[in-house]
């Protein structure tokens, strides 16, 4: 399944694909959520089923 819309959030843990509209720039990079944006800081993750990145 291709969506050409959507890409894949640049966190580099993270599996979520993000479309331009929705995501979260930092520094020109598209993040699916906050924590994804602030480099898991809070040590959160980016609570999407499936995903388990923590940075
Ligand atoms: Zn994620
Ligand atoms: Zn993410
Ligand atoms: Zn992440």
């Amino acid at each position: 399944m291709t969506d050409a819309n959507k890409v894949k959030c640049a966190c580099a843990d993270c599996k979520c694909m993000v479309t331009p509209d929705k995501a979260i720039k930092r520094a020109g990079k598209p993040y699916c959520g906050e924590p994804c944006a602030n480099g898991h800081a809070s040590g959160s993750g980016c609570g999407h089923t499936g995903c388990d990145c923590h940075g």
